[in-house]
């Protein structure tokens, strides 16, 4: 499923060939009526956590919301090129005069007016954005310590609270675990007092969940990069270093690349999400 950096990512490579230019069709599946936004001028494309958010301008000042959920994703094609997946799941079509973005399998698409954007729940209910220019860690921690009871691993991903991490993150963030007081302040990669993804978060506490959202927040800006997300070194200071990527994720059975404990599975929650960490490194 896409992170936050991935969304952030793909909307990065998509704005230099879309805001500015004039739509020639649209086609949203999701909205009735959406042929009626031919003409509209695209003025801008950002991202809120793991949602795209295009403005366009034509008699009103619109803007569609694309959420990619666990399947979608964006693909750009030649007007006239045929494309890779079927026109049954091609939910938003958005034509301009050099370029075709199709996204497939989206989990939502929403159109509104702009002026609507501060009432739109789906995006005015998000936590602080972990990749927004200064969020507010404390108001995230306090939204994650609202319900005390809710396991780590479920409350990392709740956009509610913070908003850009998804499943990879999840597992490894819960591996790295806090930043300690002294140093280490943006090695996002150095492992440190790790916690079981099962801990009730009210025993994680306040500014341990600062800590972690912190060092989520590191390790999205590290990989914003066009390369493979990597949790285990900075690729940003060493582009050339190979795999182990992760330190728990997609490991299951295999020994901890700390203390050799083999790394523990576990699905579980909504949508089928899998969960790994390391019964010794994570007590
Ligand atoms: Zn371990």
């Amino acid at each position: 499923m896409p992170e936050g950096d991935t969304v952030y990512k793909v909307a990065a490579s998509m704005r230099p060939l879309l805001v500015g230019q004039v739509l020639e069709q649209v086609r949203i599946l999701t909205v009735v009526g959406s042929e009626r936004l031919k003409g509209s001028l695209v003025t801008g494309l950002e991202t809120r956590g793991k949602n795209f958010l295009l403005t366009l301008q034509g008699k009103r000042e619109m803007m569609l919301r694309v959420h990619l959920g666990m399947n979608g994703s964006w693909h750009r094609y030649a007007p006239g090129a045929s494309w890779k997946g079927s026109a049954r799941d091609a939910r938003v079509q958005l034509h301009t005069a050099e370029h075709v973005f199709v996204c497939f399998t989206p989990k939502n698409a929403d159109l509104f007016e702009a002026r609507e954007l501060p009432v739109f729940l789906p995006v005015a209910r998000l936590g602080p954005d972990l990749l927004g220019p200064e969020p507010k860690l404390e108001v995230a921690a306090q939204r994650a310590l609202s319900l005390p009871d809710r396991p780590l691993a479920e409350v990392l991903l709740d956009q509610r609270v913070a908003a850009g991490l998804g499943n990879v993150y999840k597992s490894e963030l819960c591996f790295l675990g806090v930043y300690p007081k002294c140093a280490l302040e943006g090695r996002f990669y150095e492992p440190h007092e790790g916690f079981s993804p099962w801990t009730p978060v009210g025993e994680v506490g306040l500014q341990a969940v600062i800590s972690l959202l912190a060092r989520g927040r590191d390790a999205l800006l590290a990989n914003l990069g066009g390369w493979e997300r990597t949790t285990t070194f900075d690729r940003r200071r060493e582009p050339q270093r190979g795999r182990a990527t992760h330190w728990v994720y997609e490991r299951g059975g295999r020994p901890c690349r700390v203390c050799r404990a083999p790394i523990q599975r576990r699905v579980w929650g909504g949508e089928a999400r899998v969960t790994y960490w390391c019964p010794g490194c994570q007590p």
